[in-house]
């Protein structure tokens, strides 16, 4: 069985999604996970900010927005009357559910319910549109089988548990459609995978029934070896191994979600980054080898916050980062990077729900500083013992730059490098330029 993602621009307009059967083979065994309609999510995002600042008003003129595009989508989408007024019943359903939510009681569980129409919405669409084409598929709904716990991590085993009876159920069937991004919470509320989560989801399926593959197609031919929103003449890299991949992903590199390469690798299940525009190009492979000897990609992060703490009472002293860490996992806030002096440790997170808490807590073993508007720039190659003079180069491409933290030897694939926000476009240009 292969899993089949399509992101939002592969489903962003009827054409593209009509698109997909040069793709699809709909007598192969997989499961097609899609994400929304692009664009749909951050509509959502907006209707349920209106609702929460108790605006009605502004929710309504945009769910009436958003329905235009939606009623124009069904219309091109389908050519039958009966394709059309199924389409039409579908959207009329989901806008009514979007339009029927009061201000005063708007919390984030009502927030949850919208964000998910937008799959709900992409997948049964698709659904019907291979019924009107007399193709049959099986719409699996994700939110009877994709799990988060209460700590927001995903349960693998209970997927499998849940996702393979619907399989064994259609053991007839080849082609299922599901809905990437939403999940349920441990309260059993409907909630989401994060902002790509549909990557995630993809990985997730793929871990959870040991699948043969998992396929992300977007809209580029795989992943480049530098940020192409950002930096010109940017290059696909055939192969990556999980790590350096997850590396990319979670400091970065947009076209997979950060944690969506940990379920495959934990059951070694290739992932293939693919082109829905462009089917025939080779994309990315990521498997457990690695290509030796080579400097492979380059991603940033934004968004950090470093944190540092002096401390004479580090000299010597043991325990003192024990109890430093535990400030962090007492408000379940990970760090990014970490640096170590005799009298001072140097922290990055991303996550700043707790800041003040923490900053709070941390006092007691010295002086806490704190700066913003960081960002880590994160080199993934092979800086392998063997391939010495890699690292010099990172540096050398930057001298220019001032850097701020430097995070090298925890593993073999990385150097990550915590620079000004401000200067991140250059650092990236500069490294491109000079390391490839
Ligand atoms: P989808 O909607 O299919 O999930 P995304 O927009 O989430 O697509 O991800 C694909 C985008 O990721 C690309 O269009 C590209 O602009 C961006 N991106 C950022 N860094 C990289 C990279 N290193 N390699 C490829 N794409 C990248
Ligand atoms: N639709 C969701 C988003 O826009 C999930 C995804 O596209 O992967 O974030
Ligand atoms: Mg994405």
């Amino acid at each position: 069985m292969k899993i089949l993602k399509f992101g939002g621009t592969s489903v962003g307009s009827p054409e593209r999604m009509k698109k997909l059967l040069d793709i699809i083979r709909p007598e192969d065994k997989q499961i097609v996970v899609l994400s929304a309609v692009s664009g749909t999510t951050n509509s959502l995002v907006e209707i349920s900010n209106a609702y929460l600042n108790g605006d009605k008003q502004k929710a309504k003129q945009l769910c009436e927005i958003l329905f235009d595009k939606y009623k124009l989508f069904v219309d091109e989408l389908f050519s039958t009357s009966q394709g059309k007024s199924n389409g039409t019943d579908l959207i009329n359903y989901h806008f009514t559910l979007l339009n029927s939510f009061s201000t005063d009681l708007f919390t984030p569980v009502e927030e949850k319910i919208i964000l998910a129409q937008g799959e709900l919405l992409s997948t049964t669409l698709y659904h019907y549109y291979l019924a009107e084409l007399g193709i049959n598929s099986v719409l699996l709904p994700a939110l009877d089988f994709m799990k988060i716990d209460e700590d927001n991590e995903p349960v693998i085993d209970y997927i499998g548990a849940h996702l393979q009876p619907l399989l064994d159920k259609n053991t007839d069937q080849t082609l299922f459609i599901t809905q990437g991004y939403i999940c349920r919470n441990s309260f059993g509320e409907i909630d989401n995978l994060r902002r790509g989560g549909s990557d995630y989801t993809a990985s997730l399926i793929g871990a959870a029934i040991r699948a043969d593959e998992v396929q992300i197609w977007t809209d580029i031919d795989g992943m480049h070896n530098n940020d192409p929103r950002i930096v010109k003449g940017t290059r696909p890299i055939a192969q990556l191994s999980f790590e350096e991949a997850a590396e990319l992903a979670y400091f970065g590199a947009k076209i997979l979600h950060p944690q969506s390469v940990f379920p495959a690798q934990k059951y070694k299940i290739p992932v293939r980054l693919l082109n829905t525009m462009e089917p025939s190009a080779a994309g990315t492979l990521i498997t457990h080898d690695s290509e030796k000897g080579k400097i492979k990609s380059i991603a940033a992060k934004d968004g950090i916050t470093a944190i540092k703490i002096h401390s004479s009472r580090m000299l010597l002293a043991y325990g003192f980062l024990r109890k430093v860490f535990e400030v962090f996992e007492r408000y379940k806030t990970p760090i990014d990077m970490i640096t170590t002096s005799e009298v001072a440790v140097s922290v990055t997170i991303d996550e700043t729900s707790y800041l003040e808490e923490i900053l709070h807590d941390l006092q007691d073993f010295g002086t806490v500083e704190v700066e913003d508007h960081r960002s880590i720039i994160c080199v993934v190659g092979d800086f392998a013992y063997e391939s010495h003079g890699f690292a010099a180069r990172v540096f050398d491409s930057i001298k220019h730059i001032s850097i701020k933290m430097i995070s090298y030897g925890a593993s073999n694939y990385n150097i990550s490098l915590l620079v000004n926000t401000d200067d991140k476009t250059e650092a990236l240009r500069s490294l491109h330029d000079r390391l490839f």
